[in-house]
């Protein structure tokens, strides 16, 4: 595979860098039975075989009057008499004869010499008999036994990703439990002797650790097991302990800070002597240097300092694969609007700016970019609702020039 970009051979552009860390991640298949409710947004890991018919019973589409299909007129008006009633879970038990018809709801059993619903607006009632015209269709207004599910048929296969309709669907079968694939234990942890936590006053120099917070954000909207190992100072013993402790424990480790080439940031030499790591430079703004790698059969992710560099880094690179991990398998949602400003753009890297999507009066989306973008103004992660995305080909934009722009709504 040729990874390098051709204007900077060392660099990878993020296609080639995705592609990469695609073909490596493995997929954790390690399953769990857990209770229908808990298995929301899991991984099917077996396939359902239905066990009932849903519906159970042929039942009424309308509410309205259960009549034989031979008793339909073919032209002119008929009249049947009323000799009970269906509603919905109190079944009509008795016989229906020619010329009689039972008063039936929407989903109540259909009597059994019946086989036609006649909707309740298109008859006139007086006491005990019902008057209609010609013109309906023999068997109408019925839902069959198994029509929606059938005894024996397969209604979900394994890798089937749960969501509201399939926890539906399942209680529909009467299944209590599922067996499904475990969560992914993601850990992390910030490193830099500038950082403190919340609760500690701050020194001269210092800043609070805000992408331990982002990160379990992103994480937790991933319904992940985190495993938040706060904040290691610039330490190359102190690091290196906390990689051993997280590969022991964690499926995917990811850091922020350390992964540049200044003098504290050690996270480069100690993986590489722990464990087998790719040294990134992505042709990308912002979020240029990326580790990616494994400790032992741990995923490892080592994320720029910078808060928006994180964000960028995590939607782009490490949430693709975390999907994969899980068994997710996800339709990027990128879409194309135009442009309400120009932009300068250099080619030959991709730059994910923040951008404020807006609905135009002529109903059209148009796209701006959030007035500050430094990769340390976590603000525009905020007032922006979208990425802008502009590829390493595109150079300057022009107002009304199309760009890709991917929504932060779904995505986060
Ligand atoms: P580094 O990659 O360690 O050189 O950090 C790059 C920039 O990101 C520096 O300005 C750091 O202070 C900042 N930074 C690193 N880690 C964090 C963090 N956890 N929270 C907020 N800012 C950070
Ligand atoms: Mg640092």
């Amino acid at each position: 595979m040729n990874i390098s970009n051709n204007s900077h051979p060392s660099m990878l552009t993020v296609e080639q860098a995705l592609l990469q860390i695609k073909t490596t991640v493995p997929i954790i298949e390690i399953n769990e039975k857990v209770a229908l409710r808990q298995s929301l947004g899991r991984i099917l890991a077996e396939d359902i075989t239905s066990t009932i018919n849903v519906p159970p019973h042929r039942n009424s589409a309308m509410d309205g009057y259960a009549v034989k299909s031979q008793d339909l007129p073919t032209e002119g008006n008929q009249t049947l008499k009323i000799i009970g009633s269906s509603f919905a879970g109190q079944p009509f038990v008795g016989q229906v004869n020619s010329g009689e018809c039972v008063r039936i709801m929407t989903g109540a059993v259909l009597p059994i010499d019946t086989d036609t619903v006649i909707m309740q607006e298109q008859v006139t009632r007086e006491n005990d008999q019902i008057t209609f015209k010609a013109g309906q269709q023999a068997k109408q207004h019925v839902r069959n036994i198994g029509e929606d599910l059938a005894v024996g048929q397969v209604v979900l296969k394994r890798d089937h990703l749960l969501l509201p309709p399939e926890l539906g669907l399942l209680a529909s079968l009467g299944v209590p439990e599922v067996l499904v694939r475990r969560k992914l234990r993601v850990a992390f942890f910030s490193t830099g002797d500038e950082l403190r936590s919340i609760g500690d006053p701050l020194q001269e120099g210092e800043i609070y650790d805000s992408n331990r917070y982002t990160l379990y954000g992103m994480l937790a909207r991933l319904d992940v097991n985190i495993i938040d190992m706060g904040v290691i100072r610039d330490d190359p013993a102190a690091i290196r302990q906390a990689l051993l402790t997280a590969a022991d424990c964690a499926d995917v480790i990811l850091t922020s800070g350390g992964v540049s080439v200044g003098e504290a940031d050690y996270i480069k030499e100690i993986l590489s002597d722990l464990g087998q790591v790719h040294f990134w430079k992505i042709a990308i703004k912002p979020g240029k240097p990326l580790a990616f790698g494994k400790i032992n059969h741990t995923t490892f992710f080592g994320l720029p300092g910078n808060p928006v560099a994180v964000m960028v880094t995590f939607y782009q690179f490490v949430q693709p694969a975390l999907h994969q991990m899980m068994g997710y398998k996800t339709i990027p949602n990128i879409w194309k609007v135009r442009s309400l400003t120009q932009i300068k753009k250099k080619t030959g890297r991709t730059e994910f700016l923040r951008g404020i999507l807006s609905q135009q009066t002529d109903g059209e989306w148009s796209v701006q970019p959030t007035k500050q973008q430094g990769s340390h103004i976590l603000r525009s992660m905020s007032e922006g609702n979208c990425f802008m995305i502009l590829r390493t080909e595109q150079g300057n934009v022009a107002v009304g020039d199309w760009v890709e722009v991917q929504p932060f709504a779904g995505l986060m």
